[in-house]
């Protein structure tokens, strides 16, 4: 499949091929009865897998489609690889990406821009484009993602797919290129909320590599997808339903409700009054998180080094041509709300609203089981259409970035279509309840 279509979608930045087949011949091998007895109930065994390029595995590239990253080979697996490769699956190759996770189009890969398999005009979403094209155009049953304000609901939501960003603290961050902190979280993609159950399952829980990870136990996902749901009740924020909302979208989302209401689910309407903030906030907190995270490539550890007389000049000039334009500008307006002088202004006053905003969400979710919302204000839109308009780009991110400064886990499920584009409904839970939005996902996808 990947070689009949790759040409066309651009999903992959690069496909492991001879080790692949080595991995699934290995895998063969051991399908009898002593082999499987080590892969027991993984429901993974053989399964083919696509990494983010920013989660780094050994003895692959891992570019995390930067060109400061062209050569960079990871010499670890991160904590999710060590887990799929123990649970039996075939790493397949790295999925393309916006550079180091920045943008929602993958337009800002250095590498090459990946299509939604849908219209191949139009884009992926991203920033984990990659993946979910990937999965969209069957090329990958799964493939891992990130997220870090929507970089794998929206595009889950623009090319039909199920995607989840877990609970801040679920998955470990071990071996994934940071890009903003206290928002990073890796999740994954797939075809039905069964697979992302299954891998999901495998990739979480505590690591003590991670120290955010969370001692919190993992419930069986599968065994509670099926799960009735009557009494369940639903909120739905006002402040997501605005008159800016596209009519088209919005009878989609109607149109699960009323799915969810049939099966026995209340709906309620609440508020998440500090909605208003969450853009500026968000890129305020992810930039200086992006500034201080991105120093570290600095010509001398890793990737690519440009000589030069000395070593001031080596950091301008690895630096100057390493980073594309969008991962610049978020190192400038990082560094700008991190200086002295504007750091009350800007960093604490985000960092107070981010509270704000994490304190809307739990009072909500202390009166409801459930948020629903849409995931993207728009269907997949034109490449190109949006590229040199950074801040209408940002705007798109209205409904997942509040998500992420919550720490709350997030999943999008395809509702329906829009002139034959995917639109996906978006359900927020509660902290680790990641088998409630699995279940739920599983009444409509
Ligand atoms: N689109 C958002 C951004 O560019 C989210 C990215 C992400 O979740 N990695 O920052």
């Amino acid at each position: 499949r990947i070689k009949s279509v790759e040409d066309k979608v651009g999903a992959f930045s690069n496909i492991f091929e001879e080790k692949a087949l080595e991995q699934a011949r290995k895998i063969d091998g051991e399908n009898n009865e002593e082999g499987r007895k080590n892969y027991e109930n993984t429901g993974l065994f053989g399964v083919p897998v696509a990494l983010k390029d920013n989660i780094v595995s050994k003895g692959d590239l891992t570019t995390a489609a930067s060109q400061i990253l062209k050569n960079y080979v990871g010499v670890y697996d991160a904590t999710v690889v060590k887990k799929l490769k123990e649970a039996g699956v075939v790493l397949v190759g790295k999925a393309n990406m916006d550079e180091f996770a920045m943008g929602s189009s993958n337009e800002n890969s250095s590498i090459k821009s990946a299509s939604n398999p849908w219209d191949l005009e139009r884009v992926p979403g991203g920033s984990s484009g990659g993946s979910a094209a990937a999965v969209a155009a069957s090329e990958i049953p799964v493939a891992l993602g990130t997220d870090t304000g929507g970089s794998i609901r929206q595009p889950a939501s623009l090319t039909g797919t199920v995607g989840i960003k877990p609970t801040y603290g679920r998955v470990s961050r071990y071996g994934l290129m940071a890009f903003g902190s206290s928002l990073d979280q890796i999740g994954a993609l797939a075809k039905s909320s069964e697979d992302l159950a299954r891998v999901m399952q495998i990739i979480s829980g505590y690591d003590e590599n991670d120290p955010t990870t969370a001692d919190v136990e993992v419930p069986d996902y599968v065994s509670l997808l099926e799960k009735d749901i009557k009494g369940l009740k639903i909120g739905l924020p006002k402040e997501y339903f605005s008159d800016e909302l596209d009519r088209s979208i919005k009878e989609v989302v109607d149109k699960t409700v009323e799915t969810l209401k049939k099966l026995g689910a209340e709906m309620k309407e609440v508020s998440l009054p500090y909605t208003k903030y969450a853009i500026s906030t968000y890129y305020i907190i992810s930039s200086a998180e992006a500034a201080s995270n991105l120093s570290r490539y600095d010509g001398v550890r890793y990737g690519v080094r440009k000589n030069d007389e000395n070593i001031e000049e080596m950091y301008v000039k690895s630096r100057t041509e390493g980073f594309g334009d969008e991962v610049k500008r978020r190192i400038m307006i990082g560094n700008y709300v991190l200086s002295s002088g504007f750091y009350d202004a800007y960093y604490k006053k985000a960092s107070q609203v981010r509270r704000l905003i994490r304190d809307d969400f739990s009072r909500v979710l202390s009166e409801v089981d459930l948020i629903l919302t849409p995931v993207s204000p728009t269907t997949a839109f034109k490449k190109g259409e949006k590229v040199t308009d950074p801040v209408q780009m940002y705007l798109g991110d209205i409904f997942t970035v509040s998500i992420n400064m919550a720490g709350l886990p997030a999943i999008s499920v395809p509702g329906g279509f829009v002139n034959g584009l995917p639109v996906g409904i978006q359900l927020i839970g509660n902290y680790f309840r990641e088998d409630l939005l699995f279940n739920v996902a599983n009444k409509f996808e």
